[in-house]
């Protein structure tokens, strides 16, 4: 399926929850606990039709999609539908010691788990009250399951930004790839005062610093990797990417849509109007329906987002 501007949709991100067990200063304070709105079989309808349309990769995210009791269930639904070549997830890790071998049973392939920090004071301060031992046990269980791990970190000027060496000396060690993802502010992190106003730190500066302790190997962009510009550390297998959402948007080879927790198809992060998907299975839509629905809501992604609209985003809702 190619949009008015020739990008072709073959990505999909599931947010299946809001809720999250971290509580992360630069996501959105969530509102009252929202119970789950997608079943697991309106899941399974949405992937089918979106694999019918050409969509190979899906990714599983929230809120934190581990802390659905059906998310084996859910993964294992989904990886089995014709057309879909890898399902990947994106978590916090926390629940992962348990559920990495089950996932990866069920088929998952990749997981991206998040990690602003290696210093657990400041990890403890990101994630208002998260525990690092458990994510990096997180991650470890993931390895010995057979997951491919990759750590997401969003760099805080003026909190973590002095870990990036460290950061990326911790996924050589363990042969983990590491993204670097650009802070979005989105006014809305109650707790955002604890590092003074933590800023944006381009992608051009972590690598100048990185390069100072590393030789970084430009890789050539891998359309199914997502947005991230890709270096390999050289001596090694570990890639380090980067995600330039603030100072180099990628909007012209955006391959991905997404679905809210709620059953909406949502075109463009930042700008897309949304289409209530599951408002018409539940009234009986047939697949070609529901088909045209994505069709309409890929007619609506923009050709560039709009960052002013920052402050209207909600990550949790919308899968990050
Ligand atoms: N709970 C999961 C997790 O922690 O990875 C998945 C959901 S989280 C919203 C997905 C990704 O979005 C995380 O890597 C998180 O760091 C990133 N994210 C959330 N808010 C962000 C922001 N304001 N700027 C940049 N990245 C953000």
């Amino acid at each position: 399926m190619i949009d008015r501007y020739g990008r072709e949709f073959t990505y999909l991100r599931l947010s299946v929850t809001d809720r999250c067990n971290l509580y992360c200063l630069y996501c959105k304070v969530p509102e009252l606990p929202r119970p789950e709105r997608l079943q697991t079989s309106e899941i399974l309808r949405i992937v089918r039709v979106a694999a019918s349309l050409g969509v190979r990769k899906l990714r599983l995210t929230g809120g934190e999609p581990t802390l659905r009791s059906d998310i084996v269930e859910i993964t294992h639904a989904v990886a089995t539908v014709p057309g879909i070549r890898e399902v990947v997830m994106t978590s916090n890790g926390l629940t992962l010691d348990r559920l990495a071998a089950p996932l990866r049973d069920a088929g998952l392939g990749r997981v991206n788990i998040s990690c602003d920090s290696l210093d657990e004071e400041t990890f403890r301060k990101v994630t208002k009250g998260g525990q690092l031992r458990r994510v990096l046990d997180g991650m470890e269980a993931s390895r010995r399951a057979g997951i491919q791990v990759k750590i997401n970190c969003v760099i805080l000027g003026g909190c973590n930004d002095h870990e990036v060496v460290p950061m990326v000396r911790f996924a050589v060690e363990r042969g983990f790839e590491i993204r670097f993802i650009e802070y979005m502010p989105m006014h809305s992190g109650e707790g955002e005062g604890m590092f003074g106003s933590p800023q944006t730190v381009p992608s051009a500066v972590l690598r100048e610093a990185l390069s100072a302790h590393f030789e970084l190997e430009r890789l050539p962009a891998d359309t199914t990797d997502g947005p991230a510009e890709t270096f390999r550390i050289a001596g090694t297998q570990v890639k380090v990417g980067f995600i330039s959402a603030m100072s180099s948007p990628f909007c012209e080879s955006c391959n991905r849509l997404r679905i809210t927790p709620e059953g909406k198809i949502r075109s463009c992060l930042l700008t897309g109007g949304e289409v209530d998907l599951v408002a018409s299975i539940r009234r009986g839509a047939s697949d070609a329906e529901l088909a045209d629905l994505f069709r309409q809501a890929n007619d609506t992604k923009p050709p560039v987002y709009q960052l002013h609209q920052l402050g209207a985003v909600d990550m949790r809702a919308i899968g990050g």
